[in-house]
């Protein structure tokens, strides 16, 4: 008999913002005894067998570690109520991701919250879970520890049937899912590599990966949908997004993670530069000038400008910089030019590279301009 280990294939339904709504229409008071059934149906409908559904004051925990929010279903019972089955809903396949997925000005820019009730041993294994994703090549997604947050990592055990951590998926408007709450029964649970792996995990549904094995665990296709990611296979056993995976030792992700990630987040395209001038110029050792960039595709969230200097050896200090438009550097911010000032003591020629944000791909070729000495 396998192990009950991790059930934290959990996914919650967690729209809080349309939630919020809800309750303010509603308010906040406890559900009635018709209103109750009705819920419970509308979970039936949704696929779910009616003998898996344990009921909570504000939610349904469904299969074990599915929770779902009551103010949700009764969003959705005023809504369409569609379930997957139905003319015109398409039939659950192996598939991957969400409906909803994070938007393209965000997901580069996912803040992140671990607050005070998370000890130290998951804050380490948050931080590197961050790190992991980070690292991910050619792919937009990224977690910067920041506030005000967009995602609050947390420890309680309240709302937790039994899983060792669970997260919430995309909201409505492109928002990361904003919770992953760890269990606090396993505050001291598991390995450091064993805790980093559910990090990782969760950080996956925050931006609407849905369980690799989602078809081999019997998971729905539920009101979140789940769509087939391009380049990916039906089953990767490797994969981190493998639900009933608790207590696997972090190993890297899977060849197809990346795939994944790369397919639905692709790094954002590099900008054009067209020419670079300084003002006056040529520019002068110690002396402050202004740079002008002009080119296209400056119409992002933070445009990055990147210098080094030619013939540097990093030895003796650094050969490189980013002026970005979140340090408020840029006199003139435009889709088509940049214009910010400098000044540097060391003589020598500087290529100036532009992209979309720590993880665009610089611009290509790099363009140059020249510090001539002051004496
Ligand atoms: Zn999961």
């Amino acid at each position: 008999m396998a192990p009950r280990c991790a059930t934290w294939r959990s996914v919650v339904l967690a729209l809080i913002a349309a939630g919020a709504v809800v309750a303010c229409e509603r308010g906040n008071g406890p559900v009635g005894l018709g209103e109750r059934d009705a819920l419970t149906q509308q979970i039936v409908n949704m696929g779910f067998r009616p003998d898996m559904i344990v009921e909570h004051e504000n939610y349904f925990v469904v299969e074990g570690d599915i929770l779902i929010q009551k103010a949700d279903l009764l969003r959705r019972m005023g809504g369409a109520g569609r379930t997957t089955g139905e003319p015109g809903v398409p039939p659950i396949q192996p598939q991957y991701v969400t409906n909803i997925q994070v938007s393209t000005s965000k997901i580069s820019y996912i803040y992140v919250n671990i607050d005070a009730t998370v000890n130290s041993a998951w804050a380490t294994a948050t931080r590197s879970a961050i790190s992991e994703w980070n690292a991910i090549s050619s792919t937009a997604i990224r977690f910067v520890e920041m506030a005000p947050a967009d995602l609050v990592v947390s420890t309680g055990g309240e709302i937790l049937y039994d899983p060792i951590a669970q997260s919430s998926f995309p909201l409505a408007g492109g928002a990361p899912g904003p919770t992953i709450t760890i269990d606090a029964s396993h505050a001291e649970w598991g390995s450091t590599s064993q805790k980093k792996f559910v990090m990782v995990h969760e950080f996956g549904h925050n931006t609407g990966f849905r369980h690799t094995n989602l078809v081999s665990l019997g998971e729905g296709l539920l009101p979140w949908g789940a769509n087939l990611i391009s380049g990916t296979p039906p089953t990767d056993a490797v994969s981190v997004m493998n639900g009933n995976t608790g207590g696997t030792l972090w190993s890297g992700f899977s060849y197809y993670d990346q795939v994944a990630a790369r397919s639905l987040y692709p790094a954002p395209p590099a900008p054009y530069v067209a020419s670079v001038s300084t003002s006056p110029s040529p520019a002068r050792q110690y002396l402050p000038f202004t740079v002008t960039v002009n080119g296209s595709g400056f119409d992002t969230v933070d445009p990055q400008v990147l210098y080094t200097r030619q013939g540097c050896d990093p030895r003796w200090g650094s050969c490189t910089g980013v002026y970005s438009a979140p340090q408020g550097i840029f006199a003139v911010k435009t889709p088509t030019q940049l214009v910010f000032n400098m000044a540097f003591s060391i003589t020598g020629t500087y290529d100036i590279q532009v992209r979309s944000g720590p993880k665009g791909g610089p611009s290509q070729p790099p363009r140059s301009f020249t510090v001539l000495s002051y004496y």
